[in-house]
């Protein structure tokens, strides 16, 4: 049959950043097996703590009366009510907000909540600015219509030998009438860059300023799944879209995003959630609802999320020490949160994606640094010279993928 597609449609023939690497993430997972450094991708680490606790949460769920109307019923559109609520007081309690259960919306995973954010306020001559490039890459094909985005290359700034740090370049962003709304994750996802307090209270004020929402996406952050290696205080206000997730608290299964919103945003996006699935997945939800209330959430992400992932960035840094040294040019962006790290290797010959080929050709799989920058007037210097590569797996992978890496590295440099 010649398919006959619409624009739409069509734009799924074309193999997009996201669509791509999780076809060749997937693809060298089948042929390289065992030997597989695996530093792409974006699973949160296997913890056995955090395993066990989800496995014994589990076995008790199916034990409860509630599992019946779990599986066997739609969920409303806006999530379970006793989830809400729930949320609103954990989140009141840890940081004295004025949220309630109106606040609180459901999604099936933090995405789908972004697909849906970004068209209920970008689209037809609206554009959803990114004031901090090279940002997620997710974001990246979700637009109805290409262009969907406004990007802004964050200032870099030298913070030690081999060391730099993005930072938000307020006197370039065009805050005009086509901005339906700011965009930013923090931590931020490729670079672990945290936004500061100060860089998020300008950002509010702008927004608020031009009347357009502040969207904040917490996957990594505060207070859950805290893969967060600086002090900072966690931000809310009625103009602020708040994202959080249980993925990366190691429930990506689970399909649960978690939206804190003015309440008509968050009727909005129910309506949405309506059409496009009558309900979200609930299980992510009546998993984790007795760990929420008890405590348990907060024990796991103080005791083991966070220290698992920051000890493993640390080990990661001192790789990069060892295996580069001053052997070839390199800098890594500041490890201020998530499960990643950000390289680039200025002027490297052939540019990252050369380098991602030789890497995955020796069973090494990174992140190429160019997928992460879109919706820019100009490419930035530094977009093929950069890599992302996932720092919390097996210890001894990363050792061995970093050398693996440096050594490429120096190849290319000759
Ligand atoms: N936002 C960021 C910055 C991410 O890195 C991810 C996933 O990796 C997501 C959102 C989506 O996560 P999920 O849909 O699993 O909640």
């Amino acid at each position: 049959m010649q398919w006959k597609w619409s624009d739409l449609g069509a734009r799924f023939e074309t193999p997009s950043g996201i669509l791509e690497l999780m076809d060749d993430l997937g693809e060298a997972m089948n042929m390289a097996g065992e030997d597989l450094c695996m530093l792409g991708g974006g699973n949160p680490a296997p913890i056995p703590e955090v395993e066990t606790c989800f496995r014994d949460a589990w076995k008790t769920l199916g034990e409860d009366p509630r599992l019946d109307a779990v599986l066997g019923a739609y969920d409303t559109a806006q999530g379970s009510p006793l989830f809400l609520e729930a949320m609103a007081e954990y989140l009141n309690e840890r940081f004295n907000w004025d949220v309630t259960a109106e606040n609180i919306g459901i999604t099936n995973g933090s995405q789908t909540a972004f697909f849906q954010l970004f068209h209920l306020f970008g689209g037809k001559g609206k554009q959803i600015l990114l004031p901090l490039s090279p940002e997620y890459i997710g974001y990246a094909d979700q637009g109805f219509e290409p262009g969907l985005f406004r990007s802004v290359h964050g200032k870099l700034e030298i913070t030690g030998s081999h060391r730099f740090k993005y930072r938000v370049d307020f006197d370039s962003l065009p805050l005009d009438d086509s901005v339906g709304a700011i965009a930013v994750s923090r931590p931020t996802n490729p670079t672990g860059n945290v936004l500061t307090d100060e860089e998020v209270r300008h950002l509010s004020d702008l927004a608020l300023e031009h009347e357009v929402p502040l969207m904040i996406d917490n996957a990594y952050g505060a207070p859950f799944p805290g893969i967060l290696f600086r002090e900072i205080t966690p931000f809310w206000a009625p103009h602020v879209v708040l994202t959080l997730s249980l993925s990366k608290l190691g429930l990506p299964g689970t399909r649960t995003g978690i939206v804190v919103a003015d309440a008509p945003v968050i009727k909005r996006l129910s309506s949405m959630n309506t059409v496009i699935g009558l309900a979200n997945g609930n299980v992510g939800q009546a998993l984790s609802l007795p760990l929420f209330r008890s405590g348990v959430i907060e024990t796991l992400v103080k005791d083991h999320v966070k220290p698992y992932y920051q000890d493993h960035s640390r080990h990661a840094a001192s790789c990069w020490e060892e295996a580069l040294g001053e052997t070839v040019p390199w800098m890594r962006h500041e490890a201020e949160g998530t499960m990643f790290h950000w390289l680039r290797f200025p002027g490297i010959p052939g540019g990252s994606r050369e380098l991602y080929r030789r890497l995955k050709a020796r069973g090494v799989l990174v992140i190429p640094g160019d997928c992460f920058f879109y919706g820019l007037d100009h490419p930035a210097p530094e977009q093929q010279e950069c890599i992302r590569v996932h720092t919390a797996m097996d210890k001894a992978k990363t050792e061995k993928g970093i050398s693996l890496i440096a050594a490429t590295v120096q190849e290319l440099f000759g």
